[in-house]
């Protein structure tokens, strides 16, 4: 492999010292490479043919390219609510970062590269089925169009981990616009370092809001620009059935992406109650919470600019609670924008649109449907006649043709011909999601048997959700019985 595959340029490095410590990854026995993404590796004009051939012993942490300056950041957290000061890297090496083909700056991390001083009591590693999950998930996120963390490569290590079993161990190769986290600013906040968080605020201004640079209230502007970006993400998330999990505020990205895909998955039948996390008892992070918590951890960034928001704390908070209040309506705008175009509604707002959304949320609640085929369906059922597909997945059909009525109703007021309506549903509401229980059969043959063709004919499917890929429609059916797999693990 070339000394040049990846032109690092480096800008969280030259940070001072409270930010980060240096650390190598540690190597591995046997890496092998089970995924390299091409394209994404191309567009973030890496030497993809050699990465390709050669990537085992890179994105392993075996061997470090000239210009990689690893590290681990240092950040705090809430988790489930409980507020604790360093947590930081602690399995999570950050190679360096590289300029895509975009011109935008993105970090390039090893998940499970080895321990680092903050990894506490635990190994600094990752177990194969995590880094299988993040994997798919993130690349079906992208291609489902929400902003999220990206994976560009994965490696199975040749040792073991030790979780409640023995499992085969993993390395993630993360891509991140940032790794700039609600945490990271609580850390600095917590030590009341107020001139690291003005460091801070400046650099994150810098990756993900240049436009605020040097003005007299940019960490407001941050606050606010992060509201706006975590509004549109959550109201995305809802809009194609995705429950995140850990919603911690380490977990909760300064750039809007999606990120840290540990317990997340997909709902099946429709349910707003819904969590997979085994250890989210009181179902803090369930699907239907998940605006709320977004809301929760905002205001805890907003705790941690204060200081920076205003000298005089009074204006300071004043300021604070107005973004906070400002975060509901625009999470609302958001998700009624999604669900609206979901049923096929993209033109001037009518007073009754969001109660068709929420009555035909209601059905499949009260009938246990299936979310992502009930919205896919409604393509077809623009038309009387075209519901049968839709009906298949409901027990008592005659609530189901009453909406189709009034929803059709509804149609012919803003005119828009069929065909393009159809055409406007299908690119918004998925045939294909990673479902849960696809996820961990690909994850179960890999363990048992090194057998990942499911994994990558996942992979493939997921790539297109759009598409209707009829000799793939194996992979669009929600589990069958005895299929569904009600909990997802950490994995740390
Ligand atoms: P997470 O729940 O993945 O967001 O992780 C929360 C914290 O635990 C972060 O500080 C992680 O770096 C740390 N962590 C998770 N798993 C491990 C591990 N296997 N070894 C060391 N630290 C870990
Ligand atoms: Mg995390």
């Amino acid at each position: 492999m070339t000394d040049t595959a990846i032109a690092f340029d480096n800008s969280y490095a030259r940070l001072p010292a409270p930010f980060f410590t240096r650390v190598d990854p540690t190597a591995v026995e046997a890496p092998v490479l089970i995924a390299f993404n091409r394209p994404l590796a191309e567009a973030l004009g890496l030497d993809a043919a050699s990465l390709e051939r050669d990537g085992a012993e890179v994105f392993s942490g075996n061997r470090l390219l000239p210009g990689a300056e690893p590290l681990a950041m240092a950040y705090a957290g809430h988790q489930f609510g409980q507020f604790v000061p360093l947590l930081g890297d602690g399995r999570a090496i950050l190679l360096g970062e590289v300029i895509d083909r975009a011109g935008q700056r993105r970090d390039i991390q090893l998940k499970g590269g080895g321990p680092t001083p903050y990894s506490r009591r635990g190994d600094g590693r990752a177990a194969l089925g995590p880094v299988m999950r993040e994997y798919l998930v993130s690349e079906a996120m992208h291609a489902l169009g929400l902003p999220t963390t990206r994976a560009l490569a994965a490696v199975v290590t040749g040792e073991p981990v030790y979780r409640e079993q023995v499992l085969p161990g993993a390395v993630l190769t993360r891509v991140a616009a940032s790794h700039l986290r609600v945490g990271t600013f609580q850390h600095f906040a917590a030590r009341g370092d107020e001139e690291a968080l003005r460091q801070l605020t400046d650099y994150a201004i810098a990756r993900h809001d240049p436009a605020l640079a040097g003005t007299p209230d940019r960490a407001l502007g941050l606050l606010k620009a992060v509201a706006e970006r975590q509004a549109a993400l959550i109201a995305r998330w809802l809009s194609i059935g995705f429950i995140h999990g850990v919603m911690n505020t380490d977990n909760f990205s300064i750039s809007g992406e999606t990120i840290d895909f540990g317990p997340c998955a997909f709902l099946d039948a429709y349910d707003p109650e819904k969590v997979f996390s085994s250890i989210d008892r009181g179902g803090r992070y369930a699907y239907q919470n998940q605006p709320a918590i977004g809301q929760w951890n905002l205001a805890r960034l907003a705790e941690a600019l204060l200081p920076l928001l205003n000298a005089d704390e009074s204006v300071a908070v004043d300021a604070a609670n107005a973004v906070i209040a400002d975060y509901g309506h625009r999470f609302q705008h958001h998700w009624s924008a999604a669900m609206r175009a979901k049923i096929g509604l993209t033109g001037p707002d009518d007073a009754d649109d969001l109660t068709l959304v929420r009555d035909l949320l209601s059905l499949m609640q009260a009938q246990a449907a299936d979310f992502t085929l009930s919205f896919r369906s409604l393509a077809s059922a623009i038309e009387p006649g075209g519901e049968s597909d839709m009906l298949t997945l409901f027990k008592d059909h005659e609530p189901v043709l009453a909406w189709l009525q009034r929803w059709r109703a509804r149609l012919t007021r803003d005119g828009v011909p069929e065909a393009e309506r159809a055409r406007a549903m299908r690119a918004v509401n998925p045939a294909f999601i990673p479902r849960n229980h696809r996820i961990e059969q690909a994850i179960a043959a890999a363990q048992t048997e090194a057998d990942f063709s499911l994994f990558e004919a996942l992979q493939a499917v997921l790539s297109h959700p759009y598409d209707d890929q009829p000799q793939l429609a194996r992979f669009a059916e929600p589990p069958g019985a005895g299929e569904e797999v009600p909990k997802t693990f950490c994995g740390t």
